[in-house]
C-alpha cells in the first residue's frame, strides 16, 4: 500500500487523538487573538480530552451567520500583512463569507489536497484536467495547488465550454478529470453529439467528483458513461475548500483528515452528539490553520461516521456521502424531504435522463410537489402509452420513498435549464 504521508495517514487512533488534543489546545489559545473568539472565551487552561470541547466548557458552535455578522475581519488572528490569499462564497443573500490564509495555511491545504488525490489513486504521471471555476471558488485553486504539489501535469481548464474540454482532453491525453457530477452528465452528452467515445477515444482512467450532493445512483451512472471509477471529494470553503475528506481506492466512504480537522456529528435540533453510525450534522474545528481558525463550525451537512477499519490502512475515520444540507430539506404536506431522496429513486430508472428539478407550487390552495424529469432521447420518442406508464411508475416510486404523491412531469432531454455552477434541484414557489 502506498501513501502520501504514511506516518500521519496510518497513525494509530490513540496517537491521532493525542495529536488532535495538542493541536486543539493550540487552536483555542490562538483563536482568542481574533476579535470574535476573544469576546467568547479567554483561552486560558488546556482541555484535558477532546470530549471537553462542549458548550458546557464555554466553547460554543460557530455558524455561517457568525461569519457574516463579523465580516470581513472579525475572525482574523493575524495582521493583514501576513495574509496571502482569500476565498469567499457568492453571498447572494447578505454578506458573503470569507476565509483568509497565510503562507502556512496555503501550504497545509496544498498538502492535504495532494494527500487526498494520492489517496484516490492520482499519481505524478497523470494528466489532470480541472474542470471547475477558478477564482474565488475554492475548487479551482484548491485542486490546482494539490495537483502541482503531487507533481501531476495540471490543465487548469476552468468550467464550461464542453467542446473545448473534449478537445483539451484529446490534445493532451488527459487521464484524470475533476468536475461536479451534474456537469459530467452534460459533458457526456456533448461527447455523444461530437461522435467521440470517452471510453475508447480518450486516455481517461479516473474521475473525481464533488462539491455538490449526489447519490450513489448518480455516481454509478457517471462511472458507466465514462467507463472509469469516480471518486468522491468533499470540502467546504470554511474548511479551506476541497481536501477535507476523500475516498480511497475502496470507495467505501470518505476519509476525513483528522490531523487537520476535529470532527463532531451532532443532532441538528438538540445539538447533542450522536453515536457513531448515526446521521447528524457535521461540525468541524480546524486544527492546522493559522490566519483564521474556526471552532466547532456547523457545516449544515448531514452525514455519519462509518464504523469499522478501512482495508487501505488509513486510520482516519470515514464519513458517509453527504445526504444533503439541513437547509436543502423542504417540508411539504407535513413530510420532511431531501432532494437526494428523490434523486435516489429517479436515477435508478433506466429511462430517466440526466436531469431533474423539483418545483414546489401552490395550486388551488394546495401545496404540490412537481417533479420535472428529463427522459432519455430514445424513450422520449416512444409511444404515449409507454410514457404514461413511466409517469405512473415514477409517481408511485417517489410516493413510496417520501410519502407525498408528486406530480411527475416527463420532459425532453436537455430541456431543464442549467447554470455553470452547482445544480439547483429545488425551486420553492409556494405562496407564503
Ligand atoms: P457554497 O456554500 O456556496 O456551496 P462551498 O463551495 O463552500 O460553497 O460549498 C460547500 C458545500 O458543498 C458543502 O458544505 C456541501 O454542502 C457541498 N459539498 C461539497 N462537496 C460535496 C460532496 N462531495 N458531496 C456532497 N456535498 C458536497
Ligand atoms: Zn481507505
Amino acid at each position: 500500500m502506498e501513501f502520501w504521508e504514511k506516518e500521519l495517514e496510518t497513525l494509530p487512533q490513540d496517537k491521532l487523538t493525542r495529536l488532535q488534543l495538542d493541536r486543539l489546545n493550540l487552536v483555542i489559545q490562538s483563536a482568542v487573538r481574533s476579535p470574535y473568539y476573544r469576546s467568547l472565551f479567554s483561552g486560558n487552561g488546556d482541555l484535558e480530552s477532546l470530549r471537553d470541547i462542549r458548550e458546557v466548557n464555554g466553547i460554543p458552535f460557530t455558524t455561517k451567520q457568525h461569519l457574516r455578522d463579523h465580516f470581513p475581519y472579525g475572525f482574523l488572528t493575524l495582521p493583514r500583512k501576513e495574509l496571502i490569499r482569500l476565498h469567499s462564497s457568492s453571498g447572494t443573500t447578505g454578506n458573503p463569507t470569507v476565509v483568509f490564509h497565510n503562507r502556512h495555511d496555503i501550504d497545509s491545504w496544498s498538502n492535504l489536497m495532494a494527500r487526498s488525490l494520492f489517496c484516490a489513486g492520482v499519481r505524478d504521471t497523470d494528466v489532470f484536467q480541472n474542470i471547475v471555476g477558478y477564482g474565488l471558488f475554492t475548487g479551482g485553486l484548491g485542486f490546482q495547488y494539490g495537483i502541482e504539489r503531487l507533481g501531476a501535469l495540471s490543465i487548469p481548464a476552468g468550467a464550461g465550454n464542453s467542446a473545448r474540454q473534449i478537445k483539451l482532453m484529446r490534445d493532451y491525453g488527459t487521464t484524470v478529470i475533476h468536475a461536479i457530477p451534474s456537469y459530467l452528465a452534460r459533458l457526456y452528452d456533448v461527447f455523444l453529439a461530437e461522435g467521440v467515445n470517452p471510453r475508447t477515444d480518450t486516455e481517461l482512467r479516473m474521475l473525481i467528483i464533488g462539491a455538490e450532493p449526489h447519490t450513489e445512483a448518480q455516481r454509478q451512472r457517471i462511472q458507466e458513461m465514462f467507463g472509469v471509477k469516480a471518486y468522491n471529494s468533499f470540502g467546504l470553503s470554511e474548511m479551506n475548500g476541497p481536501g477535507v475528506a476523500f475516498e480511497c481506492e475502496y470507495q467505501n466512504g470518505l476519509h476525513i483528515w483528522e490531523d487537520a480537522f476535529l470532527v463532531e456529528i451532532v443532532d441538528p435540533e438538540t445539538l447533542e452528539p450522536v453515536p457513531d453510525g448515526e446521521y447528524g450534522e457535521l461540525v468541524m474545528t480546524t486544527l492546522d490553520r493559522q490566519a483564521m481558525p474556526l471552532i466547532r463550525y456547523r457545516t449544515r451537512d448531514i452525514t455519519r461516521i462509518l464504523p469499522g477499519i478501512c482495508p487501505c490502512g488509513r486510520t482516519h475515520r470515514r464519513i458517509d456521502r453527504i445526504t444533503g444540507r439541513t437547509d436543502d430539506m423542504f417540508i411539504i404536506k407535513g413530510c420532511n424531504i431531501y432532494p437526494m431522496q428523490v434523486e435516489g429513486i429517479l436515477l435508478r430508472v433506466a429511462e430517466v435522463g440526466s436531469d431533474y428539478v423539483i418545483r414546489l407550487e401552490t395550486i388551488d390552495d394546495q401545496d404540490e410537489m412537481i417533479v420535472e424529469v428529463e427522459v432519455k432521447k430514445d424513450w422520449f420518442r416512444g409511444d404515449l402509452l409507454f410514457l404514461d406508464q413511466l409517469q405512473k411508475r415514477l409517481t408511485h416510486m417517489i410516493r413510496d420513498e417520501v410519502l407525498v404523491t408528486p406530480r411527475v412531469k416527463l420532459v425532453e432531454p436537455g430541456s431543464i435549464p442549467k447554470g455553470e455552477g452547482k445544480a439547483v434541484r429545488v425551486f420553492d414557489n409556494r405562496q407564503n
